[in-house]
């Protein structure tokens, strides 16, 4: 008697697109989580068809404009949705200059704001050998959700540049997860390649590498990944999520 054991596809990654419109959240809450990140909940009835099924989907702010009468668009993740509450919380790393930065710093309960997206998504399985996680504080948002969306006992390393000890912070999981945290001292780039290098070779078996910080870190960070470390580039995604001295940018690496 012969035995067919039906072997599922691997490590599928799947984009979705999906149609987007404009919603008027309100401010319920704001939290300093930690000295430079601001935690904000919007409520809004806009949001009952809300969802954001990957952990580095984003959506665009709508935030007022210093200079004009059209507002500034800029990404921001989703860092939680609450479906049954309808309750959505952004994190902002707070920095010296911009209109989001500016808006969130200013802000008050029952303010309002446009939302749009998340236009699309892309679902990386759950079923790699183990995920690492590279990034500055834009990318923790992403980085929490990702580290609490894995499954259990899966191994996932986050290395994360952040301005002090003050900014770590923890993330509920089931996965195995190993935190370092790289404290600002110099250029993030170098910084975070040596602390991917201090990690020696990466591990066996099949893994995914995600990474976001500032367009030029990142860059360097997923040469050194792909090309030093050999890693596959189908299973690593990289992205700049903001660019030094240019407002709103958002920089895909991939090819
Ligand atoms: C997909 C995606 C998801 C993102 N998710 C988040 C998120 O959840 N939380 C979050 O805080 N950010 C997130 N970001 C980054 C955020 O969009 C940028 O930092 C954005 O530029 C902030 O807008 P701003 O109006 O404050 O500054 P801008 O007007 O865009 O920029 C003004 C100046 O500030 C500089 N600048 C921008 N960001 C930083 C920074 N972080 N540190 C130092 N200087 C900076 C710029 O180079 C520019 O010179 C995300 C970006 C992308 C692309």
């Amino acid at each position: 008697m012969s035995q067919h054991v039906a072997t599922a596809p691997r490590h599928h990654i799947l984009r979705i697109r999906r149609e987007t419109r404009r919603r008027l959240v309100s401010v319920t809450a704001t939290e300093r989580i930690t000295p430079n990140m601001l935690r904000i909940r919007f409520a809004s009835p806009d949001l009952h068809d809300f969802e954001s099924l990957a952990p580095d989907d984003h959506v665009k702010l709508f935030v007022p404009n210093p200079l004009g009468d059209e507002p500034c668009r800029r990404d921001y993740t989703p860092r939680a949705f609450d479906a049954d509450r309808g309750l959505l919380t952004i994190d902002f790393a707070l920095h010296e200059a911009g209109p989001a930065t500016a808006w969130a710093l200013a802000v008050r309960l029952g303010d309002r704001i446009e939302i749009g997206g998340p236009r699309g998504s892309i679902l990386v399985a759950d079923d790699f050998d183990w995920y690492l996680l590279i990034g500055d504080e834009t990318a923790l948002p992403a980085i929490g959700r990702w580290v609490e969306s894995r499954r259990a006992g899966v191994p996932v390393k986050t290395i994360v540049v952040v301005g002090g000890d003050a900014e770590r912070q923890d993330f509920a999981t089931r996965a195995d997860w190993d935190a370092m945290w790289v404290s600002r001292s110099g250029d993030d780039a170098a910084l975070l390649q040596a602390a991917v290098a201090a990690c020696g070779p990466l591990p066996q078996g099949d893994g995914y590498v995600w990474i976001a910080a500032e367009a030029r870190v990142a860059r360097v960070l997923r040469t050194y990944v792909g090309e030093t470390l050999g890693h596959p580039k189908a299973w690593m995604k990289a992205s700049g999520y903001w660019m030094m001295g240019q407002a709103d940018a958002h920089v895909s690496l991939d090819d």
